[in-house]
């Protein structure tokens, strides 16, 4: 895998030169990052809490680090310290885990909601009607070590092209929808977080300001 020449490749078909280019780091030794690192890469994803553990010390300090998976609760204290954004928030029992550890190490975490917009149903993600809930319930007004930055979420895995763009239309149309509202200080929607190797052509022409590429820079998962 010539990485460095992936990363030119890829970067040379971005459609917006604003979107953020997280490389998806996961499963790969820390040499792969390194060489990412060099070739300019600062913003690394990855999934799982441990791993992100074992790479972050290894790693220069002004690496941002993104938590991209499945988050479960009690591993929110491990990454609260170093995380920079949290991409995959599905429910409100995490965003107040994740307000609470920020309270206990005086951090304020950044955080994106992941919505479900994929027709599967094994994808994460609230659904409208909780996020509504969520918005809505007088706790939500006392987080004080989170920021809400944004949006994510995961088009279905399909082939057809109309249903994916149609699934990414829909995040831009909701956070647009949000933004409109009134929310209190701490909902600073800026980014939708979606795109990954397969689809972040279409997802940058519906509006993603950040897209979460593995494979097509650093090649294939076993
Ligand atoms: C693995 C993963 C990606 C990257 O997937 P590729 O198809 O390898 O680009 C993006 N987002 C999430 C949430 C992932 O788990």
């Amino acid at each position: 895998m010539d990485i460095k020449a992936n990363l030119e490749a890829v970067k040379k078909t971005f459609k917006s030169e604003d979107c953020l280019l997280v490389a998806v780091s996961k499963t790969k030794p820390l040499e792969d990052l390194k060489t990412a690192y060099e070739a300019g890469i600062r913003d690394f994803g990855e999934n799982k809490v441990q791993e992100l553990q074992v790479k972050q010390p290894e790693m220069p300090e002004d690496v941002n680090w993104h938590m991209i998976g499945h988050l479960q609760s009690n591993k929110v204290k491990f990454i609260a310290p170093f995380v920079y954004l949290i991409h995959g928030v599905d429910s409100f029992k995490l965003l107040r885990e994740i307000n609470k550890q920020g309270k206990k190490i005086d951090r304020r975490i950044n955080v994106l909601l992941q919505m479900h917009i994929a027709e599967e149903e094994t994808k994460f993600g609230f659904d409208k009607l909780e996020l509504d809930e969520m918005l809505s319930n007088p706790d939500f007004l006392s987080l004080s070590h989170v920021k809400i930055q944004g949006l994510m979420g995961m088009a279905t895995f399909t082939e057809n092209k109309d249903q994916v763009r149609k699934e990414f239309r829909s995040l831009k149309t909701l956070f647009e929808e949000l933004k409109s509202r009134t929310l209190p200080d701490f909902v600073q929607l800026e980014d939708i977080s979606m795109g990954m190797s397969g689809d972040y052509l279409i997802a940058q022409e519906e509006g993603s300001t950040m897209v979460r590429i593995g494979s097509a820079i650093f090649g294939g998962r076993s």
